[in-house]
């Protein structure tokens, strides 16, 4: 495993420096896209269990907002820094951007570790969270959401005190609510499922039938469970998972050649996506390293656990048959590994087009919270698929009218939308 670490936000600096180029970008557009517009650094102060006050440090980033809100998630995590604030919140932008959802980039985050944390002491930093910044986000200007170690009940306590703070009931502030509390149905499927509406169209392209077709999957987690669900349905199967063992410190790989069951993996499967590997076996699937994933023999690769997991260090590792990497993670592919993948001539669909299907859903319950009118499941998905099908449809024919890498062509799209709408306000 490659152990060199990257500063995210010098990473999507350079990737959107690389983009600004091939657009030939004015100085003055380029200069405002390449950091945020605006950004938040604030003490939370909580007083913990034991009576002491303990100080935590809130971030919220807003990298642009010229094309709608900023959106973007909230992590809890106790190595957050603000560069990865940062470089999260321009993917937001380019993210929101490239599925043509009128929302613009932000992300937000506390240095804290929830594991070490009561909920009592969780909820006093939600709230204090939002009371530092609630001037500056809310419904019309930047709507928060679920991220790393945070969930829908951190949400509704943040929006809870935003309530409490301008007396009034906004629910369209936040989205990740529960279900029967402004939430969106679909909203679980829809990062799974969004990654394969791309995959079936990028499969059409390639004269694929699904039914014809084999996966192997890094992770099984929300994104990876659901995207195995609608693939199998599809007629596609996939022979090998990898995920996280708790308690060996370990990633294993689980194959079975004549295709997982997604079912009864999941029965067998805790809540962070670790499979039992003693229940496994039994089920008659063989255990394999961690790594082993990207091996297989197949022809379409998901990663769907973390980032930089196709590096310089394995990526030559990629069977001679895989014809298409669906990237469900944010960043699973190092900028080196990018360039062997791009040589051989693998399709690749780029994250922030392939997993928008979440921030999509997340843009539907903030219509459903706004109209007070909630849609039923098949509505959801159905105009989940359109809008990932017609992103799909304009990276694609762009790739293919000036021969540009799915990914090159995913951010001309994304980043001409947000200079555009900045040329036309005025702002540059
Ligand atoms: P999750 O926590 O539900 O699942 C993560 C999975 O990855 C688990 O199965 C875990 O065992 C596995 N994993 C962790 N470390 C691993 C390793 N070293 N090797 C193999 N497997 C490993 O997470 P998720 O919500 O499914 O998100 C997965 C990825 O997709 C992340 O990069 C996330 O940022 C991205 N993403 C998620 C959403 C969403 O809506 N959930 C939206 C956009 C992007």
């Amino acid at each position: 495993m490659e152990t060199r670490s990257y500063n995210p936000f010098e990473v999507a600096q350079a990737q959107f420096d690389k983009v600004a180029a091939l657009l030939d970008l004015d100085e003055g557009v380029r200069e405002l896209l390449r950091q945020p517009l605006r950004e938040y650094h604030f003490t939370i102060p909580v007083r913990m269990d034991d009576g002491k006050v303990k100080v935590f440090k809130g971030f919220r980033v807003q990298h642009n907002d010229a094309r709608g809100p900023a959106k973007g998630g909230i992590r809890f995590h106790p190595m957050e820094t603000i560069d990865t604030v940062r470089a999260l919140s321009m993917w937001m932008t380019w993210k929101c951007s490239v599925v043509d959802i009128p929302l613009g980039g932000g992300k937000g985050g506390v240095i804290c570790d929830p594991h070490h944390l009561s909920l009592r002491e969780q909820e006093l930093i939600c709230r204090g969270w939002v009371r530092q910044i609630a001037r500056n986000v809310g419904p019309v200007s930047d709507v928060p959401a679920p991220d790393v170690m945070t969930n829908g009940q951190h949400m509704l306590w943040i929006l809870d005190e935003f309530e409490a703070i301008h007396g009034g009931r906004y629910p369209g502030f936040i989205t990740g609510k529960p279900v029967g509390m402004g939430g969106s149905l679909g909203r679980t499927e829809a990062t799974g499922y969004g990654v394969v509406y791309v995959l079936r169209e990028a499969l059409k392209i390639l004269g694929l039938k699904p039914a014809a077709t084999t996966a192997s999957v890094q992770g099984f987690g929300n994104v990876a469970q659901y995207a195995i669900r609608l693939y199998t349905q599809l007629g596609g199967k996939v022979i090998a998972i990898s995920c996280w063992d708790q308690a060996d410190k370990t990633s294993y790989t689980f194959r079975k050649k004549g295709g997982v069951n997604v079912d009864e993996l999941q029965g067998i499967t805790d809540k962070f996506g670790g499979i039992d590997k003693d229940r496994a076996r039994d089920l008659g699937y063989e255990r394999l390293p961690g790594e082993a994933w990207l091996e297989q023999d197949v022809s379409i690769l998901i990663p769907a656990a973390l980032e930089n997991q196709i590096n310089r260090g394995n990526v030559k590792k990629i069977a001679g048959g895989v014809k298409v990497i669906a990237e469900g993670a944010n960043g699973p592919t190092t900028p080196e590994a990018d360039e062997v993948i791009k040589e051989r001539g693998i399709f690749v669909l780029p994250d922030f087009l392939t997993n928008a299907g979440g921030v999509t859903c997340s843009y539907f319950e903030q219509v459903q919270c706004n109209t007070n009118y909630f849609w039923d499941k098949k509505e959801v998905l159905d105009k989940l698929d359109s809008k990932m099908t017609s992103a799909f449809a304009a990276v694609h024919e762009l790739a293919a009218r000036r021969k540009l890498y799915m990914r090159d062509a995913a951010y001309v799209i994304a980043v001409s939308r947000v200079a555009e709408a900045v040329r036309q306000r005025g702002w540059a």
